[in-house]
């Protein structure tokens, strides 16, 4: 079996809260041993174990690869006019959401596919190693299915998003298209689907339509997620608590028990994360989430960059990273633990988002000596390698 150590690290963050390393857990002079994927040793260097290959960091900081628990990647065409109409003062509504679903209708498989893994490579390149994929630009029973049968090829982690928008042809007649999201829709997209998520928001699906779907999506065994609470106050963030969702997403406009219910959330696999995609605020020019308000409240909070042609076309977790230091009162520490440890939360995974032993080798390395650097050093590319699985991705 091969082996595979990574040394000469300046910092390591492990997110295993230590005595003296705060919850990121960082580690100085320490050294990291990979086998068949996993991480099977970490200690200090001079202890460091024989391995058969060796990777030098250089001194740079060594950190668990992003988890980016909210991207929507199976599409066609993108919406670039509308986003230089909106930064000329047009306010978003969500309407364009049909025109990526016409465009992805009429794309081949191969054209998605092509989409999805040029898009996950890029995330990967920014240090990406676990990405959630939604479906909801098909809208129809085969191109949902199709959708996340493409998804289901990257990622394990799939999200049937069925009801994302009502779509043109069942305008008007939003039971009508809820009954057969609940219906066929469900039944062709479970085979590929780990997760089952509404877009509950003025405009899209209310309180009714989101929980009937979101039951019976559990009842096939699908885990809950939920748009909720984004381009204005309403009742989704207490519905995905009540419903035992593990994540709710946006959360840009909260209310008071709407933070006291997701500090008060616990079920037996975990608490409802707040994920928060401040990708989407920046894209969408509007005001950004209140990470240091669910922060004091004692909430788990991720983050995730909302990647969708549409609202928050990026793939950059340090982009996100960034904004939540800048504009959401996160600290570096906090956010980095966001887009890492918390992301894993939000998508109930313990074996990614954290480096110790046992854990998947999913990591970045650093041109930079310590975890600050992605918000202080914002926009610049400074993530010289990757592992996925325990595989170099980046030629050194
Ligand atoms: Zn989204």
């Amino acid at each position: 079996m091969s082996s595979l150590l990574v040394d000469d690290i300046g910092e390591l963050v492990t997110n295993v809260p230590t005595p003296g390393g705060g919850p990121l857990g960082l580690r100085r002079g320490v050294a990291l041993l990979v086998e068949a994927g996993r991480v099977v040793w970490i200690g200090p260097s001079r202890y460091a174990p024989a391995a058969d290959r060796r990777i030098d960091a250089g001194g740079g900081a060594v950190l668990p690869g992003f988890v980016d628990s909210h991207a929507h990647l199976v599409f066609a065409g993108d919406r670039a006019a509308e986003f230089a109409a909106r930064m000329a003062g047009e306010p978003y509504t969500g309407g364009g959401i049909r025109t990526t679903v016409g465009a992805t209708r009429a794309a081949s498989d191969d054209d998605l596919r092509d989409t999805v893994r040029r898009l996950r490579d890029e995330a990967m390149r920014q240090g990406t190693t676990t990405m959630e994929i939604k479906s909801g630009y098909g809208l129809t029973v085969a191109d949902e299915a199709r959708s996340l049968r493409i998804a289901a090829e990257v990622t394990a982690e799939t999200t049937f998003l069925g009801a994302h928008v009502v779509p043109a042809e069942y305008a008007g007649r939003p039971d009508d298209y809820v009954g057969l999201v609940c219906g066929p829709m469900l039944t062709a997209a479970t085979p590929y689907a780990r997760w089952v998520d509404v877009f509950c928001e003025r405009g899209a699906f209310d309180a009714d339509h989101a929980r009937a779907i979101l039951t019976v999506g559990q009842a096939a065994g699908l885990g809950l997620r939920l748009h909720a609470n984004q381009l204005g106050p309403g009742p989704g963030v207490r519905l995905g608590v009540e419903l035992g969702a593990a994540s709710v997403d946006h959360c840009t406009h909260l209310s008071d028990a709407d933070v006291d219910a997701l500090a008060g959330s616990a079920t037996t696999d975990g608490s409802t994360v707040a994920t928060l995609l401040p990708g989407a605020e920046f894209s969408t020019r509007s005001p950004y989430p209140d990470a240091r308000r669910l922060l004091d409240a004692g909430v788990t909070v991720a983050l995730a960059t909302d990647c969708n042609p549409g609202s928050s076309y990026t793939s950059s977790m340090p982009f996100c990273v960034a904004l939540a230091v800048r504009e959401m009162r996160m600290t570096p520490a906090e956010a980095v633990w966001a887009a890492t440890a918390g992301g894993a939360r939000a998508l109930r995974r313990t074996d990614v988002g954290v480096l110790r032993p046992g854990a998947r080798a999913d990591l970045m390395i650093l041109d930079a000596p310590s975890h600050l650097h992605l918000a202080y050093r914002p926009g610049v590319p400074l993530i010289r390698q990757v592992l996925h699985n325990g595989v170099p991705q980046c030629r050194l």
